[in-house]
């Protein structure tokens, strides 16, 4: 009877370890190998990944309400909020559908300063997600300031944009939505309906005024500067 019990207790013994072998590796080839993530994704895409280069598919209106578009608008917000930026279009999180999300709080004045803020004609506007949104013109004159984009992390160049526009669409819950906007805000929209056509604001650039925007930093650091994809 203990020789039976012994023997038991030497199986488990070993099937146990054998467990904690099999998570060991599996940990360790993860660490090694990682398998890729899929979209939608958690960061941001960067210039070169073909889906921010390939025109985005419309949203079919029955789709709305499923829990994967959802989902692709859930992460929209947290991975705008996660970078800190004013807009965010879904390819950009690596789905090539035709949502954008659009956001600038209050601090943005704070953060610039009220005299660039009032140069670049800005404005607070909460969250508004357009799906499938249709872009208008209002004012066809053209306005040059400097813009970035986080799929292009660490650059920056002056751009020139219509100086007003409306952007017709639905909202997340398949709603009719509208948005008249000048200054700011209508830059936001114009960059962010360009990554729904494949093109980026290197496309529209005054291509002299295109800078890294650590040029200074790494003068000062002997080039020991590191542009970092990702936000914590
Ligand atoms: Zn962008």
């Amino acid at each position: 009877m203990s020789s039976w019990f012994l023997f038991s207790g030497l199986l488990f013994t070993l099937s146990s370890a054998k467990m904690t072998l099999q998570r060991f590796l599996a940990a360790y080839r993860s660490f090694f190998f990682p398998s890729p993530v899929k979209p939608p994704f958690l960061h941001i895409c960067q210039v070169g990944d073909p889906v921010l280069r390939s025109p985005a598919k419309i949203v079919n209106p029955e789709q709305i309400s499923s829990p994967e578009v959802q989902q692709v608008m859930i992460q929209m917000q947290q991975v705008m909020k996660r970078y800190d930026g004013v807009g965010i279009a879904a390819p950009q999180i690596g789905i090539p559908l035709r949502i954008l999300a659009l956001e600038v709080t209050p601090k943005r004045e704070r953060e610039l300063g009220a005299e660039v803020y009032a140069a670049r004609e800005m404005s607070s506007l909460p969250l508004m997600i357009f799906i499938n949104p249709k872009m208008e013109v209002l004012d066809f004159t053209k306005v040059v300031f400097p813009e970035s984009c986080e799929s292009l992390r660490g650059y920056s160049a002056l751009v020139p944009r219509y100086k007003a526009v409306r952007l017709t669409g639905l909202d997340k819950r398949g709603e009719p939505l509208e948005l008249e906007s000048k200054g700011w805000i209508a830059r936001i929209i114009q960059h962010e309906m360009d990554h729904l056509d494949g093109r980026l604001y290197i496309d529209l650039m005054d291509p002299k005024s295109f800078q890294n925007d650590a040029w200074q930093k790494i003068n000062t650091h002997q080039g020991r500067v590191k542009i970092q994809f990702y936000e914590k």
